[in-house]
């Protein structure tokens, strides 16, 4: 006899019972292995194995269901090799969801697999410990900003090997973090519109400046501006470690912040961020206290060039005479599909020339912790993307992604490169004279 599964979908006749965590048979035989995703695949592209591919990975990921295989270390290096960038989603004419495929199947490895005591612990200090505490954050950000101001700093990036190399990837920290604020921000002239802005966990430390000319440009475009002391990270990056259970209490923490404020839009500066907030309504669906709740959030969420594109905008009245680039974030691009709206938003900057890069939606390799977890093949990456940014001549790369943004100005500066790097929102504010 067929037995239902968490998912509510009949485990195939055969195989054994579905694991709590792991995949749906739904999703996971959705897959015809047509292949039509390889060629959108980063790590196919950089290594050209079919076990580094989005197809390989599903027959990975079925193999363990029907019980062929366990979760060996080579099964696990090949499942954690991906990026989860979401590329091959686009890409697939079945519409296999990969994103909630490999969340699933990392929750299922973390809980079977964990890996060495040292690396169980580190994880834990950053998906327990730091991401949900927003003070925290701030503390440890204020630590390394000092750190990155200290003659220590100057001698430790002088260091050869793994250690030097570690220094050169630590971002600048500016001066100025972003903090959510009681009350609200008014525009010029009377409101239009009244919104809530999701303050996050890195982009306030790591962007502060980009976060107030977020602020700025909605008051601008006649927005009141709402930033809800109760809301913290995303979670985000606790679901695409495994941790999906920290990722749900986050989940409903955010939720409860924003519907409180009775805003119209949720608007999000980080694309990783808006995709995994758009998607709560997945991650709660078994949660009946929260589940109706989170559909009527997530319908809510809106990245900034999405929301800016539905108003009518001011028109930016300073020439900018700059060429630009834009990288998409993979979790704009390829999770949310919004490509569009950013390129018209920055055609609307006058004196700036949009110039497309090569691959513009191939992951640039920071993909969250991706970067420290995988640091070969994140370089390799970065190094690909360096390569078609400075053929186009650049002076800016505009990126809508704490993380891309991170890695970028990392890996250009590897490259003896000046070019800036920008959020959308930066160039605007600029744009508008502030
Ligand atoms: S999510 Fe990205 S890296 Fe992972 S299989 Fe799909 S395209 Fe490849
Ligand atoms: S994920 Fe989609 S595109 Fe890729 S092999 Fe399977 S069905 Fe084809």
């Amino acid at each position: 006899m067929a037995a239902w599964s968490v998912h509510g979908e009949v485990g195939a006749q055969g195989l054994a019972p579905l694991h709590a965590l792991g995949p749906s048979d739904a999703d996971l035989y959705k897959c015809v292995h047509c292949g039509l995703c390889l060629s959108a695949c980063p790590t196919y592209l950089e290594t050209g194995l079919e076990t580094e591919s989005p197809r390989g990975r599903i027959a990975l990921m079925k193999a363990v269901r029907e019980g062929k295989v366990g979760y060996t270390g080579r099964v696990v290096s090949h499942l954690e090799l991906c990026l989860q960038c979401r590329a091959c989603e686009a890409a697939c004419p079945s519409g296999v969801p990969f994103g909630r495929l490999m969340e699933h199947t990392r929750a299922q490895v973390k809980e079977q697999r964990p890996g060495s005591l040292l690396r169980r612990i580190a994880l834990r200090a950053v998906f327990r410990g730091l991401l949900p505490h927003q003070g925290r954050l701030y503390a440890l950000g204020g630590l390394l900003r000092l750190y990155q101001r200290s003659p220590l700093y100057w001698l430790m990036r002088r260091l050869p090997g793994r250690l030097g190399r570690l220094q050169e990837q630590l971002p600048p920290f500016p001066k100025r973090f972003f903090r959510p604020q009681a009350g609200a921000f008014n525009p010029p002239g009377e409101a239009r519109a009244r919104v809530a802005l999701l303050s996050g966990c890195v982009m306030p430390i790591l962007h502060g400046p980009t976060m107030e000319a977020a602020v700025r440009v909605l008051a601008r475009n006649g927005c009141q501006v709402v930033t809800p002391l109760g809301q913290g990270c995303c979670g985000a990056l606790n679901l695409h470690g495994g941790d999906r259970e920290q990722a749900q209490a986050m989940a409903r923490r955010n939720i409860d912040a924003f519907l409180e404020t009775g805003v119209e839009a949720v608007v999000v500066v980080s694309a990783g961020c808006g995709a995994a907030m758009k998607e709560y309504p997945h991650l709660l669906q078994d949660d009946p206290a929260y589940a109706e709740k989170a559909r009527r959030f997530s319908a809510m969420v809106v990245d900034v060039s999405e929301f800016l594109a539905t108003l009518p905008l001011a028109e930016p009245s300073r020439s900018m005479d700059m060429r630009v680039t834009y990288q998409d974030a993979c979790h704009l691009a390829h999770a949310q599909r919004v490509t569009r709206q950013p390129r018209d938003l920055l055609r609307r900057i006058p004196g700036v020339t949009l110039v497309e890069m090569e691959d513009a939606s191939l992951c640039c390799g920071a993909a969250g912790l991706y970067m420290a977890l995988q640091p070969v093949m994140s370089r390799q990456l970065m190094a690909r993307k360096a390569k078609a940014i400075l053929k186009t001549g650049a002076e800016v790369v505009v990126s809508g992604n704490p993380g891309c943004m991170v890695q970028m100005q990392a890996g250009l500066r590897a490259a003896g490169s000046a070019v800036r790097v920008a959020h959308l929102v930066d160039l605007l504010e600029e744009a508008y004279g502030e």
